[in-house]
């Protein structure tokens, strides 16, 4: 958020409470470069920080009340208290005010470590439901806001910590069963970063991502298509690779070591597919990590599009927009793209030299418009900070 950003939602903070804020927080939206449907097989996953996010002016209220207002959800305000208050108080909220019980969840959790009340308002620049993780940073810029209004240094630098905390808000205070990546992304990145998260240990480490050092641009195109998990898409993948991983005597996918032996010990194609994206696309993780290391971004584009053939060819779960974005970007002189998230709709990432992005982009849209699609909408993806607190304006 830029300075002005920051001043502007300083003034509206004021103007809706009547009060200065204590300070403004900044979470952001990230992109996973690889590791997709990872995940939840106790695999790798790639992601880094976006320079967009969600931004939370603060401040603390003795009275142990909790007011939540989102420049985003401007008539769907918030007032509870916050003793005795659980998931089911969110259970009865108006649809138009679920969005609050994502913040709601992160300072009921917080109570225990000594957080009370506050009025929290929120502004973005993050688009919603696009694959960025605006729930994430929703969550994020609030633990991180309200640790620090309550002197709870130690959790706030505990940012791993933090990431559990925000993940089961979203788990038990939302109901949605997400993984650890997002708000493990938005706490724990930094500039010029990628984190390279072991899902099963919790584990990351930094592995240097310099794009605008390597003359490379990585393009988020948004395919306007609708991404809906309720289709049970998503879920039927889930439960696909725990039946594989039974199967095969294994904890999870992440333990298969010999892929052919394993395949040979699948009798339904449906399974093998499954087993084969999620085995290689672990060893498209790492090797990736360790093109990152040796300084080799532009050799990046091959990994990305071997992952967007085996996640269309091998998940089925990609969709038409998909694969015509990628398809188009690659004749136009991009290095590689892939689709992200859960499947059928929302972003694909594509990877370009700078001097050709203008041309790449030319070309989806005139690909796009050939065929009467919607516009997709561009942004251009930065390995930036992890959540923080941002200077007064
Ligand atoms: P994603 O995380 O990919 O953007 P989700 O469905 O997980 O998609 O989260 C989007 C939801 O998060 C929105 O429907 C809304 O409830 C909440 N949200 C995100 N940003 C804001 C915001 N600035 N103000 C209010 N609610 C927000
Ligand atoms: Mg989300």
């Amino acid at each position: 958020m830029t300075e002005e950003g920051t001043a502007t939602l300083t003034a509206a903070f004021t103007e809706a409470y009547r009060r200065a804020p204590e300070g403004v927080w900044h979470a952001p939206g990230r992109i996973n470069v690889i590791g997709e449907h990872t995940d939840y097989n106790d695999g790798l996953v790639l992601p880094f920080a976006l320079a967009r996010g969600v931004s939370a002016a603060a401040a603390r209220r003795d009275d142990g009340v909790l007011e939540l207002r989102s420049l985003q959800a401007a008539d769907a305000g918030v007032t509870v208290v916050l003793d005795g208050a659980g998931p089911e108080t969110a259970g009865g909220w108006a649809e138009r005010e679920r969005w609050a019980a994502y913040p709601f969840g992160v300072a009921a959790l917080l109570r225990e470590h000594g957080v009370g009340g506050a009025s929290v308002l929120f502004d973005s620049d993050l688009p919603q439901g696009a694959g960025l993780s605006s729930s994430a940073a929703l969550e994020c810029a609030t633990a991180l806001a309200l640790c620090e209004l309550y002197g709870l240094d130690g959790l706030a630098a505990d940012r791993a910590g933090l990431a559990r905390i925000a993940q089961r808000a979203e788990n038990e205070y939302v109901g949605m069963p997400c993984g650890i990546m997002d708000q493990s992304a938005s706490l724990l990145c930094t500039a010029g970063h990628a984190l390279m998260l072991d899902c099963r240990t919790g584990l990351s480490a930094q592995v240097p991502l310099d794009l605008p050092g390597k003359d490379l641009a990585l393009l988020v195109v948004n395919t306007r298509a609708r991404h809906t998990l309720t289709d049970g898409g998503y879920g039927r993948r889930r439960a696909e690779c725990e039946r594989a991983a039974a199967l095969l005597g294994v904890p999870a996918l992440r333990d298969v070591k010999d892929l052919p032996a394993a395949l040979d010990r699948l009798a339904d194609p449906v399974l093998r597919r499954r087993v084969q994206h999620v085995v290689t696309e672990n060893h498209r993780v790492e090797a990736t990590a360790g093109l990152l290391r040796a300084g080799a971004e532009t050799e990046l584009g091959a990994l990305l599009t071997a992952s967007h053939l085996s996640l269309r060819d091998q998940y089925e779960i990609s969709w038409p927009e998909a694969d015509l974005t990628i398809d188009t970007a690659l004749r136009a002189g991009a290095r590689g793209g892939r689709m992200v998230g859960g499947g059928f709709g929302g972003s694909v990432i594509v990877l370009t030299a700078t001097g050709r992005a203008e041309r790449v982009r030319d070309a989806i849209t005139a690909a796009y418009r050939e065929r009467g699609l919607a516009e997709p909408e561009f942004v251009d993806a930065v390995p930036s900070p992890g959540a923080r607190r941002l200077p007064a304006a």
